[in-house]
C-alpha cells in the first residue's frame, strides 16, 4: 500500500500497483463474503452477464459491510437486471464506431482527439458505456501508437489529445513514455488530458515513475477522474490527487448519475465537497449512456435537472457539475 507520510509523500515501500491490479476480486461470491452479504448469492446473474466482475481490494475496503445498498458495491456487483432487454439500450450507445478515424482514434469534437489507449480497467463498472466496445482491434497503443500518431500528424486542428479507454493508466509507464516521444513531433498538440478512474480505485498507480513522466511533460496537463460517490475517496486517494497537482496537473472529476448510487442532492453535494477537499473540481455529471444491460441505473431527465438545481441551491457555482448527455453526432456533450 502507498502510505502517506506527514508531508504527503509516497512511501518507497509501496507495493507495485500491477500486483494490486492482478490481485483484484473477480469472483462475485468472494466479493459478497468480503462485504458480509453472502445471502445475496441467489440474486447474482448466471456467470457474469457477459461483463466480468472486477474490483480492486482497496476499493472493496471502502464499502460498508452488511449494506446491500452500498453505493460502491452497486457500481460493481453484477445484477440480474443486466439481463433485461430495455428498448433504446444498445451496444454502441454513443456512436463510437462511427467516430473512429484510425486505430484507436475517436474524433468527435473540434480540436480534441480521443485515443482509446487501453481496453483494460482496474474496475469494471456495471453501467459502463463501453462494456460492449470491441477493444480487441481498437487500441491506440498497439504498434507503438503508430497509426494514431500518423493520423494526428496529418491533422493540424488538434490541440488537445485525450487519453481514454478503458483506462489509459492501465498502460505501463514505459508505454506512456513511448507516446510522449511521439508527441514531440506534433507541435499543434499543446494539451494532454487523461481520463482515468485509477487514482480513485487504485491510487497506488500514481507512483514515482509515473509522476516523473508526468512532471517532465512539456504540455499543459489535465487529469479527469471518475468518482460517483464521496465514499470512493479516502486518504490514499487524497495523496494521489495531491501528487498529481504537485506534478502541475489540473485535476477534474466526471461522474455518472446512477439510480440508487448518487441520485440524491445530499449525496451529490457531499461528492462535490469531498472532491474539493482533495483539490479536485467537479466537471461533468453525465446522464447515463443507454448501453444494453444498464437500464436499471437510469434517472429520467426531469429528476436529473431537479437534483442539479437542488445542488446549485446548496453549493458555490464552482462545485456544481455540468449535467450533460452524449448524443451521437453532436458537436459537443449536450447540456440538459
Ligand atoms: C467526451 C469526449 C471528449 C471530451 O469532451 P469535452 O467536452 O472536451 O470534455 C472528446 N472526444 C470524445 C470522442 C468524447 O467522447
Ligand atoms: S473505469 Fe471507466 S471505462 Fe472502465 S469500466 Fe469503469 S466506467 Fe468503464
Amino acid at each position: 500500500m502507498i502510505t502517506a507520510s506527514p508531508a504527503g509523500r509516497l512511501s518507497p515501500a509501496a507495493p507495485d500497483w500491477r500486483e494490486l491490479w492482478r490481485d483484484a476480486v473477480t469472483d462475485a461470491h468472494e466479493l459478497l463474503r468480503m462485504v458480509e452479504l453472502t445471502h445475496l448469492a441467489d440474486r447474482l446473474p448466471p456467470a457474469d452477464a457477459g461483463f466480468a466482475l472486477r474490483v480492486p481490494r482497496g476499493f472493496v475496503a471502502r464499502m460498508r459491510p452488511g449494506d446491500p445498498r452500498d453505493p460502491l458495491l452497486l457500481q460493481v456487483l453484477p445484477q440480474l437486471a443486466e439481463l433485461d432487454r430495455a428498448p433504446g439500450f444498445t451496444a454502441d450507445a454513443v456512436g463510437d464506431l462511427a467516430a473512429r478515424e484510425a486505430q484507436g482514434v475517436l474524433h468527435k469534437y473540434q480540436g480534441r482527439a480521443l485515443l482509446i489507449a487501453s481496453g483494460s480497467c482496474a474496475v469494471n463498472c456495471r453501467y459502463c458505456f463501453r462494456r460492449h466496445f470491441p477493444y480487441g482491434e481498437e487500441i491506440a497503443a498497439a504498434g507503438q501508437w503508430r497509426q494514431a500518431l500518423d493520423h494526428l500528424r496529418a491533422d493540424r486542428t488538434i490541440s488537445e489529445l485525450i487519453l481514454s479507454g478503458g483506462d489509459p493508466l492501465a498502460l505501463a509507464t514505459s508505454k506512456l513514455e513511448e507516446l510522449s516521444r511521439g508527441l514531440a513531433e506534433l507541435p499543434q498538440v499543446t494539451r494532454l488530458r487523461i481520463h482515468t478512474r485509477l487514482p480513485v480505485v487504485l491510487p497506488e498507480r500514481i507512483d514515482a515513475p509515473f509522476l516523473a513522466w508526468l512532471g517532465a511533460l512539456k504540455l499543459q496537463k489535465v487529469v479527469v477522474l471518475h468518482a460517483n460517490h464521496a465514499n470512493e475517496l479516502d486518504a490514499q486517494v487524497d495523496v494521489a490527487c495531491a501528487a498529481l497537482r504537485g506534478a502541475g496537473v489540473a485535476v477534474l472529476n466526471q461522474s455518472v448519475l446512477l439510480r440508487g448510487v448518487n441520485d440524491d442532492a445530499e449525496v451529490l453535494a457531499a461528492l462535490s465537497e469531498r472532491l474539493f477537499a482533495a483539490g479536485v473540481l467537479p466537471y461533468y455529471l453525465h446522464q447515463l449512456d443507454r448501453v444494453q444491460g444498464a437500464a436499471h441505473f437510469e434517472v429520467d431527465d426531469a429528476r436529473a435537472l431537479a437534483l442539479v438545481d437542488a445542488v446549485r441551491a446548496r453549493l458555490p457555482g464552482y462545485l456544481v457539475p455540468r449535467l450533460v448527455r452524449e448524443v451521437a453526432g453532436d458537436a459537443s456533450k449536450r447540456p440538459l
